[in-house]
């Protein structure tokens, strides 16, 4: 399998080329020259798979640069129990008569970023060993990112974390998961800032080519193509799992990244109905699958929710569909993401909103802070379980798409622990702390607070970079 640019340029590479790389030279995003088809008798054939052999027979049809022997052990590893607290690994539970939960998040960090980021911390520590490299990771998070690297790439050979995030913004329990970590390679940098000025400072560094060189910083942020594969593999579990002949899935959306490996998936040829893409009142993405308006938001205009973790202004991920539905026309997503967005901050495809619903599967919905303490009260109330606020955007969402026969899962992207402020808020007490959390907040923190100026920063990681 060989990887192009979303924008156009003819170069094509190997996965683990992109693997260790960011965006593509022309700044466009790494997709597959082509979606693999996976016919009925071999998903049949997938049903009797524990979930790492699912993940070993995904991957491998996308991975042709690592032997496949590695592959199955690097699958092997990551997609354990003890890891990820389940057999099944991403459990599939029915809540409501035709709705479905589909557990991404028992994972080590409770969200489900971790699905695809241990795979990662995996992928990374075995291609700079083959290479003989080393790899600093420079990070901006408001929470959920940043954690589930951290706990990905922790004690990894080869690599170690600089993770900046905004000074006493993040919840006292994501401080605590982050900070509380012993490990030597991993490095929590609290700036003085906000979010952005975390942000900021990570793109001037990156822009730094030989501060970049000499100190091989890479990054893992969601338009890596690794992490995207590794997400394709739960709509396959979650699929098999349901038993159905096709099934819709709704997912609680903010970079697109999780929506974009649904995609895959369905270009793949898993029977999936809808993919129903949920907001928050950052409805960016929303406002594209109705009226074909891409409008990226300015910071005026991009809201704190009760759903962080899908406050975006804009989406980082969404060029990839945008070039399918485009036919693949790499000049057109360089005119549309690489001028029109910079000049006019907004593109329109009215014409094309038809084929995105009708070809390619997406429905969408909006949801707000009113709807998130209703749902998790209604959910709580009826079936005795407690969502986080992100997954109640999502099951918001899932139930104005219903169709007749047609399961509908919804992703459960964090457990609700994360969010406490806001279940105590919808419920009057506090969701239950899984075990291995109790008490985090009171361990010893490892951090480093900085000022948000980008020297600060570069000299910290020199002198940790022996
Ligand atoms: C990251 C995240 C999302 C958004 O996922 P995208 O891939 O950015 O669309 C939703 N919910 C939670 C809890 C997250 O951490």
């Amino acid at each position: 399998m060989l990887y192009i640019s979303t924008r156009g340029d003819p170069a094509r590479k190997h996965f683990c080329e992109i693997l260790l790389e960011g965006l593509a030279p022309d700044g466009g995003l790494y997709l597959p020259g082509h979606y693999p088809k996976v016919d009925a008798a071999t998903l049949e054939k997938w049903r009797a798979l524990a979930y790492h052999e699912l993940a070993f027979e995904i991957l491998s049809l996308y991975i042709d640069d690592i032997p496949a022997a590695d592959l199955r052990e690097i699958c092997r590893k990551t997609y354990t129990e003890e890891v990820f607290g389940t057999r099944q690994i991403a459990p599939l539970k029915e809540l409501d008569e035709g709705i479905f939960l589909l557990g991404l998040s028992n994972g080590p960090t409770l969200a489900f970023k971790d699905m695809a980021m241990q795979l990662l911390g995996n992928l990374f520590e075995y291609e700079l060993a083959r290479r003989g490299e080393e790899l600093n990771i420079l990070g901006a998070t408001s929470g959920d990112t940043g954690s589930a690297a951290e706990y990905a790439m922790k004690g990894k050979k080869g690599v170690r974390v600089f993770m900046t995030s905004p000074h006493g913004r993040m919840s006292p329990f994501q401080q605590a998961q982050m900070f509380s970590l012993p490990d030597a390679n991993i490095h929590n940098l609290a700036i003085e800032g906000v979010f952005d000025d975390c942000q900021d400072i990570v793109k001037a560094v990156s822009n730094d080519l030989a501060f970049k060189r000499k100190y091989r910083i890479g990054t893992v942020n969601s338009i890596n193509w690794a992490r995207l594969v590794a997400q394709v593999v739960y709509y396959f579990a979650g699929y098999l799992q349901s038993g159905a002949r096709v099934v819709s899935f709704a997912v609680p959306s903010g970079n697109f990244g999780n929506i974009c490996a649904g995609h895959v998936a369905r270009m793949m040829g898993l029977p999936i109905q809808r993919l129903v893409l949920a907001t928050n009142e950052n409805d960016v993405l929303d406002e594209f699958f109705r009226t074909g308006v891409y409008r990226v938001r300015g910071s005026a205009d991009t809201y704190e929710t009760s759903s962080p973790s899908m406050d975006i202004s804009k989406a980082s991920n969404f060029e990839r569909f945008i070039f399918d539905l485009l036919g693949r026309d790499g000049a057109r997503v360089k005119q549309l993401f690489g001028e029109e967005l910079a000049r006019n901050g907004r593109f329109a495809l009215a014409e094309k909103v038809a084929e995105a619903r009708d070809t390619y599967g997406f429905a969408s919905g909006s949801s707000t802070h009113a709807d998130r303490l209703a749902t998790i009260r209604d959910t709580h109330r009826r079936f005795g379980v407690t969502i986080d606020t992100h997954t109640a955007d999502g099951l918001k969402v899932a139930r104005q798409h219903m169709q007749a026969g047609v399961p509908m899962i919804v992703l459960e992207t964090a457990l609700p622990i994360k969010f406490a402020e806001t279940i105590v808020e919808a419920l009057g007490h506090e969701p239950e702390r899984p075990a291995k959390f109790r008490g985090i907040e009171d361990l010893p923190k490892r951090v480093t607070v900085l000022p948000a100026d980008t020297s600060k920063v570069k000299d910290f990681i020199a002198a940790h970079c022996a």
